[in-house]
């Protein structure tokens, strides 16, 4: 939990996520990458970390007969701390994500990929990084509206009362309705038995 566990977490990061990978010999070669790298390795998702947060990865390259066929299916899956819209309060989320990506070489290529399919543009080289690939798929995969699946904090429940009478969870008759209101049966005193016929 101390500051030189984190160090040597990122020190740990496996070497292999951040070389750039020759993307045509991976494909050729039907290369498969898959384990876990400590959250902290990528740079944009570590405000989103647990401590010690792990991200479990599975990347199969393989080479199709389309007009890019350079493919992967990537799979990431992680525990991300984010924030509830409901009530602004941190809320753990398993996110997992899943894409079929196709490596192209120009904006062009990437605007002509079949749909559901995610292009990546390469450079001259044809290399990419592993840890690129992941942080990007995990990314895609962040819910636009965490909330906390249970109930939220007390705070939180106050603040969205309303919300929970909607859906019942508040009794009706302490909500106050006019049968159990003294004020309405006086007026109904007030008004005499006859005004009633
Ligand atoms: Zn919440």
């Amino acid at each position: 939990m101390s500051k030189n566990d984190s160090q040597d977490e990122q020190a740990r990061a496996p070497g292999r996520l951040t070389i750039p990978l020759d993307v045509r010999a991976a494909c050729r070669e039907g290369l498969v990458e898959s384990g876990q790298a400590p959250l902290a390795v990528l740079p944009r998702c570590r405000d989103m970390a647990l401590p010690h947060g792990m991200l479990t990865y599975e990347v199969h390259f393989s080479e199709g007969a389309g007009v890019h066929p350079l493919q992967a299916e990537v799979q990431v899956s992680a525990p991300l701390s984010l924030e509830c819209a409901r009530c602004r309060e941190p809320v753990t989320c398993p996110v997992s994500g899943h894409s079929t990506v196709s490596f192209v070489f120009s904006d062009d290529q990437a605007e002509h990929v079949d749909s559901g399919v995610e292009p990546v543009v390469l450079g001259r080289e044809g290399r990419i990084r592993l840890i690129d690939l992941l942080e990007d798929e995990l990314l895609m995969a962040v819910p636009l509206m965490p909330v906390h699946e249970q109930a939220c904090s007390p705070l939180a429940e106050t603040l969205s009362a309303g919300q929970a009478y909607e859906s019942g969870q508040i009794d009706e008759s302490v909500a106050g309705k006019s049968e159990d209101n003294p004020f309405a049966s006086l007026a109904a005193l007030k008004k005499g038995p006859d005004e009633g016929k």
